[in-house]
């Protein structure tokens, strides 16, 4: 039996790729006045944007962006989508797509957002735009909790959700955006707001399948206990299996 190699990432930062000439003859984009961490391929030294360039899951991805802004807050984020108005913006969450980087872009790469905070007393999960399935899942393993999202730890949650996200757990609970309680997101303007059922409400709903068409999402909050008749569950997954525990609905 042949070896099993596989046809997809994680990538590894590359030792032999260089920024093509095609690409260092285009106009270099300008960063000047990003608040953040900021890579393009006519860099003296194109290492940090090289990496960067990697920092996402898909293999087939081979494109090259003028830019790589790389933000840690939700801040930075502001002040980044209003520097790139009128830009060709491209967001990067887990980097499983293989459009997340399309050539010529101002990419806003969320890869060092991906913090995770649990309320177990409102049964809630708030995660920034950048996290993936796993960090999600260590986060709520301690309480024995679970979120319903993707199969693959390393999915990210930003891609996944908008899309819907299908899981584990969606025969019992739903998709992922049946959970999804609110999301805070930053409009093309800059402008920071929450969309929720309660707040910008048509948001909230063009968010839950609409892919990355209305905004750059800086947090998703999810329920851990919307799903209907579910008392306990057992998660077969990523970290093995483990109780899960969720409130009736
Ligand atoms: C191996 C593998 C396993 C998968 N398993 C599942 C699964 O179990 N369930 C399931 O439902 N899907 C699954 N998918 C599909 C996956 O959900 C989509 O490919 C999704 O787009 C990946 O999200 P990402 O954040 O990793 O991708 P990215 O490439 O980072 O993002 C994809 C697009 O989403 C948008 N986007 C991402 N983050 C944000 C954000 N924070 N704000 C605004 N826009 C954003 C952007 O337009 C971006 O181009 C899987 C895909 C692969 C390759």
């Amino acid at each position: 039996m042949s070896p099993q190699i596989p046809i997809n990432g994680p990538r590894e930062v590359p030792t032999s790729v260089v920024v093509p000439a095609g690409v260092l003859e285009t106009k270099a984009a300008a960063i000047e006045g990003l608040p953040c961490k900021a890579f393009t391929p006519h860099d003296a030294d194109p290492s940090g944007y090289l990496s960067a360039r990697e920092d996402c899951w898909n293999k087939s991805v081979k494109d090259w962006p003028s830019v790589i802004a790389m933000p840690s807050t939700k801040e930075e984020v502001i002040t980044c989508v209003k520097l790139a108005a009128g830009k060709k913006v491209a967001v990067l969450s887990g980097g499983h797509s293989p459009m997340c980087m399309p050539n010529g872009a101002f990419l806003i790469s969320l890869r060092k957002m991906n913090g995770v905070v649990v309320d177990p007393e409102r049964m809630v999960v708030t995660a920034e735009g950048g996290a993936k399935i796993a960090d999600v899942d260590n986060a709520l393993k301690p309480h024995n909790f679970a979120a319903p999202l993707g199969t693959h730890p390393d999915t990210g949650i930003g891609g996944l959700t908008l899309g819907g996200g299908i899981g584990w757990l969606t025969p019992r609970v739903g998709l992922a955006i049946d959970n999804l309680v609110s999301a805070e997101v930053v409009l093309a303007d800059g402008t920071l707001v929450t969309a929720s059922a309660e707040s910008e409400p048509e948001l909230y709903w063009a968010l839950r399948g609409g892919g990355g068409n209305f905004g750059l999402v800086v947090r998703f909050t999810y329920g851990l206990g919307l799903g209907v008749g579910l008392g306990l569950a057992k998660l077969v997954g990523q970290g093995g299996e483990h109780d899960v525990r969720a409130r009736r609905g």
